[in-house]
């Protein structure tokens, strides 16, 4: 393929060999770079990338930059951006990080075809030498019309219309056939395959092993990453309704009430969940006072590590159900369990329920727990 990508494109396109080669040549080191003049631009610039992510930010525009010390900064603010997320190690968020890079290419591929035909609706013209440039990188063939099976496979992974399945797709000689009928604009499938592809590709080498000592260099970036990501939970799941937990959870933390001990799996799982819908450090320690073996520093301690403020930086994210049933804590299942893989969606689905019922007044949780039983 003869096409030759302009510098100009490399930071719309960073995760291509070429704008990694220009990096490459004009980088030494990190070390170097956050005591260098520059320092503050570019953690500033590799912090707003990820900010834009979590907030899920519409991209209505994207600037093309020709000035080589800006394309250089912006490709080195992709690649800090990518090593913040690894020491986070939140799956979440690195979804939702490399969700955000593959609208960015997306969302210029597409224009880029409306630019040179004129016509934002035909998408026959989508297929300029850039887009087919792009494909060819990623491992699409836009000429033969079809993917390599593995790579169909990883990138439809998390795309559940049943017009996706391999049952429902034309297979030769070890490539799918993808149909390049447009049903409507959006359904074009190649179109929505590159899309799915870039994303797959910017995550699947995701979290990074990067040492401790690095980390410790962006410990600013990453707090505020944790704190963002946190407040747009809290966000998302509201006000804590204790009637929407799932019957796993209620099962622990009647355990608790009880003055069970929890398995360490037990407890990592109510953490995790109580967490990540919004509930502070000192309210989940308050919960485990009930515990008979309630130890209030090592209590601290186990519930700053795991919620992300114990120094590491790594927020944890509540097991799924297959996780829950390997470790025995899915017990008590009940209709909502039937269609839903995770308790933090249990809770979600059975929260809209509730508020639906109650007209928006379902009863909240303040204090979130009775108060305890036993004193220690
Ligand atoms: S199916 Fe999921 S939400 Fe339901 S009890 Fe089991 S682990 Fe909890």
């Amino acid at each position: 393929m003869d096409f030759k990508i302009d510098r100009l494109l490399y930071t719309i396109f960073p995760f291509l060999p070429e704008s990694q080669n220009f990096v490459e040549k004009n980088f030494n080191s990190i070390e170097d770079l956050v005591s260098g003049p520059r320092e503050t631009i570019i953690r500033g610039k590799t912090l707003r990338r990820i900010t834009n992510a979590l907030l899920n930010h519409e991209i209505k525009e994207i600037n093309k930059i020709s000035d080589p010390i800006l394309i250089k900064e912006e490709l080195i603010s992709y690649g800090l951006a990518r090593l913040i997320v690894s020491c986070i190690k939140n799956p979440d968020i690195i979804k939702r990080l490399t969700r955000y890079e593959s609208e960015r290419a997306f969302f210029y591929l597409i224009n880029e075809g409306q630019e040179e035909t004129g016509s934002a609706a035909n998408f026959k013209d989508f297929y300029s030498p850039l887009s087919r440039h792009i494909a060819h990188a990623i491992g699409i063939d836009i000429e033969g019309n079809r993917i390599q099976l593995v790579n169909y496979i990883d990138c439809t992974a998390p795309l559940h219309e049943t017009r996706w399945n391999l049952v429902n797709r034309e297979l030769k000689k070890g490539y799918v056939i993808i149909s390049n009928v447009s049903h409507s604009d959006e359904k074009d499938e190649l179109i929505e395959l590159i899309k799915q592809r870039i994303q797959y590709i910017l995550q699947k080498d995701l979290p990074k092993k990067v040492p401790s000592s690095l980390c410790q260099l962006f410990a600013e970036e990453i707090n505020k990453t944790n704190i963002l990501y946190q407040e747009i939970s809290l966000q998302n799941f509201g006000e804590i309704e204790e009637g929407a937990f799932p019957p796993c959870i209620h099962a622990l933390i009647e355990s608790l009430t009880k003055g069970t001990n929890l398995t360490h799996a037990g407890r990592f799982a109510l953490t995790t969940f109580l967490h990540n819908i919004g509930m502070n450090v000192n309210e989940i320690a308050e919960l485990y006072s009930r515990s008979p073996d309630f130890d209030i520093s090592k209590t601290m301690y186990q519930v700053e590590h795991i919620t992300g403020r114990g120094g590491s930086g790594t927020e944890y994210n509540a097991p799924a159900c297959p996780g829950m049933v390997t470790t025995a804590l899915c017990v008590n299942r009940d209709k909502i369990c039937e269609y839903v893989n995770h308790p933090l969606n249990y809770y979600k689905k059975k929260k809209y329920f509730l508020e639906k019922e109650t007209g928006g007044k379902s009863k909240t949780m303040n204090p979130p727990f009775p108060p305890t039983q036993s004193s220690h």
